[in-house]
């Protein structure tokens, strides 16, 4: 028997590049979702989605790209079934995932089916898949709110269908644990061939419990659970992959269930998603928050100097939190920033690691100390600089003050080296500088969140802003980076605009074909 295989092995399927990736703002570009790939193998998921193939032809290219240069994880894919297997076709070991709804709530509004109907649907899409992979999942969307005994019956049909993963989902994150372990057992009692195939659970946290729901169902029988890295994802995101599977290693006692996670490598995998996303993870997040392992009060400090485990469940270097911060400057060479790379979690080409390098050099000029903080931020820029844009900041100038109302003046250039000047006056720099870019650009977009934040200590420190928007019914988002915040305000501005304007550009495509069964995402 496989070692993966043996029975207190949980499988780990991680969807932070699919379910993470479809939180609004999260997007990712090319660059961005190849660096969690990478981080995510290395991490030792089993598993590893990456999105929708059909979503535009940039995600094909992204995923192909994943699939053949990231060795190690199966990767899977969702429907439509004819593009997922090409864009997987060089990934040595590939999944089809196959999904349709199956609650009376999504069947009646949603779909507009009968039960019969929606088991004639699944099954033909799992025997199609079936027919041209060997590895195909099926997930019933919205498992927690069917009926018993109709899921009963879809499940057993998937499975004669050909399905070699079953995935239970809790949707809307409705579930209750210790409702949903019983769904599972009951599944597991009632099932025809259900010891056959991988059980597997997929949780959405709307009630906080997606970390308890997963590990209820998994002490029930489950043994693949579906997370994302910092529990990103729809809504209020999914269940947390570090926090799931530090779960399962601190309470071995209770649970007696393994994965094959190198958890020393979660908080850098954290970092390079959070850093990919532009989501922060909260001071006080379970496992990879910056407080997780920080102690305050005498009592407690004390406590930890005579004995750890008083205050810790958990060893800091268990999941790589380092609290040391080793601090690279002016005269630090390739080698130490090669190797501080590689501890924070990032696997660079050479010339990657020569623009960094370069990039660290200006910087240092300005700032005489660079932190892990400087380098996420500037690792993030470059790749956000990589991608295409239609403009670029070519001067900017800004006055505020008291007695004269706030101005700005900006030139961009353009692709063709054309330069566009504007200026304007606004109710502070900011908004100045933003009604330039707006004139010259000719894209609207309203502002809903503007936030700066340090990207760490000191007074020389580099601020990074950013901003979300929304055009169109979609929400962007855009960073900038600099030591003058209205300079890396223009920037998060422009990012903005150029990925608007990438994406009219993209629509004006022929549309891609409806894909047959893409009902929904679980
Ligand atoms: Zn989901």
């Amino acid at each position: 028997m496989d070692a993966n295989e043996t029975a207190d092995r949980v499988l780990v399927f991680d969807t932070t590049l699919r379910d993470g990736e479809q939180a609004p703002g999260a997007s990712m570009n090319f660059g961005q979702k190849l660096q969690v790939a990478r981080a995510l193998a290395s991490l030792g998921v089993d598993v590893m989605e990456v999105g929708f193939p059909v979503a535009s032809p940039g995600d094909f290219q992204a995923v192909e790209t994943i699939a053949r240069q990231v060795e190690g994880p199966v990767i899977a894919l969702r429907p439509d079934i004819d593009a997922a297997l090409k864009a997987l076709a060089p990934a040595p070991r590939h999944r089809v995932h196959v999904f349709l709804a199956t609650s009376p709530i999504h069947r009646e509004h949603k779909l507009r089916m009968t039960p019969a109907e929606v088991v004639r649907v699944a099954t033909g899409a799992i025997e199609y898949a079936r027919e041209r992979c060997q590895d195909v999942e099926f997930s019933a969307e919205d498992a927690a709110r069917t009926e018993l005994d109709f899921l009963t019956e879809v499940v057993e049909r998937a499975i004669e269908a050909g399905a070699t993963t079953i995935n239970i989902p809790d949707t809307v994150g409705y579930a209750m644990p210790a409702q949903f372990g019983g769904i599972i057992r009951h599944l597991r009692e009632h099932v025809r061939g259900i010891d056959g195939v991988v059980l597997s659970v997929h949780c959405h946290d709307d009630l906080g419990m997606a970390v308890a729901n997963s590990l209820s169902a998994l002490e029930a029988g489950a043994r693949q659970v579906e997370c994302t890295i910092n529990g990103i994802g729809e809504r209020a995101g999914n269940c947390s992959l570090e926090e799931v599977v530090m779960a399962l290693r601190t309470r071995h006692d209770l649970f007696g269930l393994r994965t094959g996670v190198r958890t020393q490598q979660l908080c850098s995998v954290s970092r390079v998603v959070a850093g990919a996303t532009g989501f922060h993870v909260a001071r006080n997040k379970a496992v990879v928050g910056q407080n997780a392992f920080a102690h305050e009060s005498g009592i407690h400090q004390h406590g930890m100097i005579s004995h750890a485990q008083t205050y810790e469940v958990m060893r800091p270097e268990d999941v790589g939190f380092k609290s040391t911060n080793l601090v690279l400057g002016k005269h630090s060479g390739r080698h130490a920033l090669t190797a501080r790379l590689r501890d924070l979690g990032y696997q660079l080409e050479p010339e990657q690691v020569d623009k960094v390098f370069e990039e660290l050099k200006r910087l240092a000029d300005k700032k005489k100390e660079i932190y892990d903080g400087d380098l996420d931020a500037l690792l993030v820029h470059l790749f956000q600089n990589g991608t295409s844009r239609r403009w670029q900041l070519a001067s900017l100038n800004a006055v505020s003050g008291t007695g004269t109302p706030p101005s700005a003046a900006v030139s961009l250039l353009t692709r063709d080296g054309r330069k566009l000047d504007e200026a304007a006056t606004g109710d502070g720099p900011v908004d100045a500088v933003f009604k330039c870019i707006e004139r010259i650009t000719g894209v609207k977009a309203r502002l809903r969140d503007y936030t700066v934040e340090n990207v760490t200590a000191g007074e020389d420190a580099q601020g990074e802003v950013v901003v979300v928007v929304e055009h169109e019914g979609r929400t962007y988002r855009g960073r900038g980076l600099s030591t003058d915040i209205v300079l890396a305000s223009a920037e998060a501005y422009l990012e903005v605009v150029n990925r608007i304007a990438a994406g009219r550009l993209q629509r004006k495509t022929p549309p891609e074909p409806e894909p047959e069964v893409v009902c929904g995402a679980v």
